[in-house]
């Protein structure tokens, strides 16, 4: 079904929409309809590199030498804005995303406490020093910025991804541009004009859309200094190898597959609910959600009749009617997921329960699939060793703590795990000897503070840096140290030795 004129998107390049003719562009829709509702422009390698180009020259002209109070006075501005305005943000997202209004909202918000964060940029970049290091020379380290930046961002999370980035890039005193999701781009858009109104010098961040074109484009652009991304495995590791041929700095945020392993003196209560909300929230399109529940046995039943239980009560369907979970992002997508519900006969999984069969609170042909369960999951199955990225949880019973443990540290990914246990032995152990970024003790979505840094281990990150915190503020500034002498020249002289301290 389609609309009869779907609303142009198209790029925001030093403070304005782009005026040009894209030579391609690409549908999005309304997930929950079914509806296209808008055409976006993609960017072609012209487009990319006059961008770039003028954001260096923004850069050298407005930003490099910026002083911290004029950083600081535009951070709390867009803090203020985008605090006032996530409710409309919030509307974007789900009308392209799909996700439930609550949820979308929600995730303004953690974006949010990374500009909250990045307000503290005068202190975040205080170096450090050391006076008369030797006699009379002085020694301090400073952090500079790169100059001009580029954020690639994935469409699970269209407003939140890229405010891991924008926020410190912005403090540290770079120029951005940033390539969001073809899938919904509305809300880049609108959190950039934010940025215009809260006093930034235009040219400091612009928008681009667009495909792999624009991506390789920005990949091998020489004033492109550095590369936040985040996306599938695959084109995480592209990205970061043909970045870093051109000598960029990389980070290359990839997929995950999340396991929770729950131990039979877990609280069942509270693991069911968590199970269940990490399992299907934002319809499983979270590069944190639970996709593999690890049951420790005897606990693989009682478990799953309490998932069961509360599966029943959640209600699939347009995300602005204040339903539990929303559509898949696209009708392609939807499809491959669902696709995981034909287990292979005589694998030994079991469908318990399946989303193709359940009824939808929405209007039209949307892109639904209702929470799903399957037991008796084993790695070698697709189910399994897929990122499935879609609300289908799979059950893998094993017999004890350590075969659980084996089976996530077998994992190629290691974004986010979780254990539920009373035992705090076991808990302490768990956190020491799992191979996984981001580990979660009776939470199952551990998601860190903006202050601490996000990141997964093996096929989930490329690189050396984790997002925000202290790590991103380092991603995004070069270090340089200073060695001064002030004295009276007499006391120099020829001497071709190495500097030895006195
Ligand atoms: P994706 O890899 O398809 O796309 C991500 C970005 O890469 C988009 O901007 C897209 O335009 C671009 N892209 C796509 N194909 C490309 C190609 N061939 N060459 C160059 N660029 C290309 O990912 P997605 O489907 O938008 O997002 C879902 C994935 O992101 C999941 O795998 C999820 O786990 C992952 N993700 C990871 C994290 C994390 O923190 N590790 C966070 C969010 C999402």
């Amino acid at each position: 079904m389609s609309v009869s004129s779907p609303a142009r998107i198209t790029h925001l390049i030093a403070g304005s929409p782009w005026e040009g003719t894209a030579e391609r562009t690409s549908p999005v829709y309304n997930p929950a309809t079914g509806e296209q509702t808008g055409v976006l422009d993609l960017a072609s390698k012209a487009v990319i590199d006059e961008v770039v180009a003028n954001a260096k020259t923004s850069w050298v002209a407005n930003w490099q030498n910026a002083s911290l109070t004029k950083r600081t006075q535009v951070l709390f501005a867009f803090r203020e804005l985008l605090n006032a305005r996530k409710d409309e943000i919030g509307a974007l997202i789900t009308a392209e995303h799909g996700k439930v209004l609550s949820d979308a909202i929600g995730e303004v918000t953690r974006g949010l406490e990374v500009a909250e964060f990045a307000c503290g940029i005068p202190h975040l970049l205080k170096g450090g020093f050391s006076e008369n290091v030797s006699t009379k020379v002085d020694v301090y380290s400073i952090r500079q910025s790169l100059g001009v930046v580029a954020v690639i961002s994935p469409f699970n999370f269209p407003a939140m991804v890229p405010l891991w980035f924008v926020p410190i890039a912005i403090a540290c005193g770079n120029a951005v541009i940033i390539k969001p999701s073809e899938k919904d781009p509305s809300a880049v858009n609108a959190v950039a004009a934010l940025w215009k109104e809260a006093g930034l010098p235009d040219g400091i961040l612009n928008v681009v859309h667009g495909d792999k074109e624009a991506v390789d484009a920005l990949l091998d652009n020489p004033d492109v200094r550095a590369v936040s991304f985040v996306g599938s495995t695959p084109i995480a590791k592209y990205v970061y190898e043909r970045g870093t041929a051109n000598g960029k700095r990389v980070q290359a945020l990839g997929g995950a597959k999340n396991h929770m392993l729950v131990l039979p003196d877990a609280d069942l209560d509270l693991a069911a609910d968590a199970a269940v909300n990490a399992g299907f929230g934002s319809a499983g399109e979270r590069c944190m959600a639970i996709s593999a529940l690890v049951a420790v046995e005897p606990v693989a039943d009682p478990l799953i009749e309490k998932i069961k239980d509360r599966m029943g009560k959640l209600v699939t369907g347009d995300g602005t009617r204040g339903t539990d979970m929303g559509p898949l992002v696209t009708r392609e997508h939807r499809d491959k997921v669902a696709s995981y519900l034909d287990v292979e006969e005589g694998s030994g999984a079991e469908v318990l329960v399946d989303g193709r069969e359940a009824d939808f609170d929405a209007d039209g042909d949307g892109f639904f699939l209702a929470p799903s369960l399957i037991d008796k999951v084993a790695p070698g199955m697709p189910q399994y060793d897929d990122e499935i990225f879609g609300p289908v949880l799979s059950v893998v019973r094993v017999a004890s703590y350590d075969e659980g443990l084996k089976l996530i540290n077998d994992s190629p990914f290691g974004n986010g795990t979780a254990i539920f246990t009373n035992d705090g032995g076991a808990a302490r152990r768990f956190q020491n000897e799992v191979e996984v970024g981001m580990v979660g003790i009776n939470v199952p979505i551990p998601v860190p503070m903006a202050y601490f840094s996000f990141g997964g281990w093996k096929a989930s990150l490329f690189g050396d840096s984790h997002a925000h915190g202290m790590e991103g503020v380092h991603f995004f500034t070069r270090g340089k140290v200073v060695t001064s002498r002030w004295l009276d020249p007499s006391h120099g002289g020829l001497n071709l030795g190495f500097p030895q301290n006195v």
